[in-house]
């Protein structure tokens, strides 16, 4: 495999940019090895500058169920840009792109768009704090909710690979505020309400874990945090960045029967380009400046190139199958894995939500984070590079999701299942 011309942008990035990349998990610290420098993409495609091709289930972490450089999202972005790319000032596509989100997700009934999931978790942190009056706030040992520093305890994906359980510059004092309970585990969500009565503010959850790869909500586990957080005077949070729009076109709120407070939302609802959302009861997101005292803003904020391309994605994924075609590859992509990793007596567990999944190497059920952690790192890490040799391009990091896309076909799963077949051969 040829890697010259990825290998010498790496060397140069790297004298630039902290560990050359511009988002921790990209530099394949948690496989070893250097990652190709990607040229462009197309359908379930990607190419790297050394002309080298892959079927890709980063899919941008996320973002891209369209699959890449989607005809529909191409045009929109085109049309905008045409039109002027940024004002400070409303436009009607923020009307649109708010009123597609708030039809999918009607416990959204205001929604403000920011720039980044990162942006719309700190805030419906901040929101959540100035709506109870309370201040701490609790989160699952292993979800992610962006790089805000309150959020940084205990993240998930990029802290679990890295052995970093808290970035350092991230002061005590905040952490103090951040509770920690289990996915999962709802007495130790009910004890921290016990010995924090009357201060915490709210508990934050993905209602799919995500960033730890992927591991489904048990059953009653959402609603007893429903349960919970009512009963306490505290909000009940769902960051959606990843399930919204992914899981089924109302999130996983609409798959699983429960309404949180507030949402938060990114990936899909941009199109591929920066944008995340927040949202939730009228009441509550009166709060938010203008209307009331708690301050958001941003210059980009709603920007016309990301507003057009997210309304080409939520079309786009309002025709009628779309979300069962999803399953379907998803289905037969983890049933392949399951049945590839048993055929070559590889201990695995491959946990999925419609289209988005993770093979665990170990042996299952995998329901919480501490099974999470029993999974074999290493021996994922060989499983990568020889999936990659093969031109499959997967998470470079056991702890994250895969994501199919509706440019994934079935010709694309059989040829990433004969890869399977011979990487865990090995
Ligand atoms: C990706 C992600 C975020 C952060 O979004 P960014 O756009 O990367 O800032 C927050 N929460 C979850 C669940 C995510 O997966």
């Amino acid at each position: 495999m040829e890697t010259s011309r990825s290998r010498k942008l790496f060397s140069q990035a790297q004298a630039l940019i902290p560990g050359g990349v511009n988002s921790p998990v990209r530099s394949f610290r948690a496989v070893g090895g250097q990652p190709p420098f990607i040229q462009k993409g197309k359908g379930s495609r990607i190419w790297d500058v050394d002309g080298n091709q892959y079927i890709d289930y980063v899919c941008s972490w996320g973002p891209l169920i369209l699959g890449h450089a989607a005809p529909e999202i191409v045009a929109a972005v085109q049309q905008a840009a045409a039109l002027g790319t940024s004002f400070g000032a409303p436009t009607e596509g923020e009307v649109e792109l708010a009123r597609l989100i708030h039809e999918a997700v009607p416990s959204m009934e205001m929604v403000r768009l920011v720039s980044s999931g990162t942006e719309a978790a700190m805030t419906a942190l901040r929101l959540a704090r100035a709506y109870t009056g309370h201040s701490k706030v609790v989160k699952f040992a292993g979800c992610y909710h962006g790089h805000a520093d309150g959020l940084l305890v205990q993240a998930g994906s990029g802290a679990a690979t890295h052995g970093i359980p808290d970035s350092a510059g991230v002061p005590a004092a905040y952490a103090q505020e951040t509770l920690v309970a289990q996915y999962n585990d709802v007495p130790s969500v009910e004890r921290l309400f016990e010995t924090y009565a009357g201060q915490i503010a709210c508990v934050i959850v993905e209602p799919v874990a995500g960033n730890m790869g992927v591991v489904p909500p048990a059953q009653g586990f959402l609603a007893a945090l429903r349960r919970i957080t009512s009963g306490n005077n505290a909000l009940l949070i769902f960051d959606e960045v990843i399930t919204g729009f992914r899981v089924g076109y109302g999130g996983a709120q609409a798959l699983y029967g429960v309404t949180p407070d507030i949402t938060c939302l990114g990936k899909v609802i941009g199109g591929g380009l920066p944008v995340g959302a927040y949202g939730g009861r009228r009441n509550i997101m009166e709060v938010v400046a203008p209307l009331g005292p708690m301050y958001q803003a941003g210059t980009l904020s709603g920007n016309p190139l990301a507003v057009a391309a997210g309304i080409a994605a939520l079309k786009a994924l309002q025709q009628p199958g779309t979300y069962q075609k999803l399953d379907r590859i998803g289905a037969l992509l983890a049933a392949g894995l399951t049945e590839a990793a048993q055929e070559a007596n590889v201990p695995a567990t491959v946990n999925r939500v419609g289209s988005m999944l993770t093979a665990f190497f170990c042996p299952g059920p995998v329901a919480s984070y501490a099974d999470v952690q029993r999974a074999d790192a290493r021996a994922y890490g060989r499983y990568f590079h020889s999936m990659l040799e093969r031109g499959i391009y997967l998470a470079p990091s056991q702890f994250e999701a895969a994501f199919v896309s509706l440019a994934h076909t079935e010709e694309d799963i059989q040829q990433t299942l004969k890869a399977a077949q011979e990487a865990l051969k090995g």
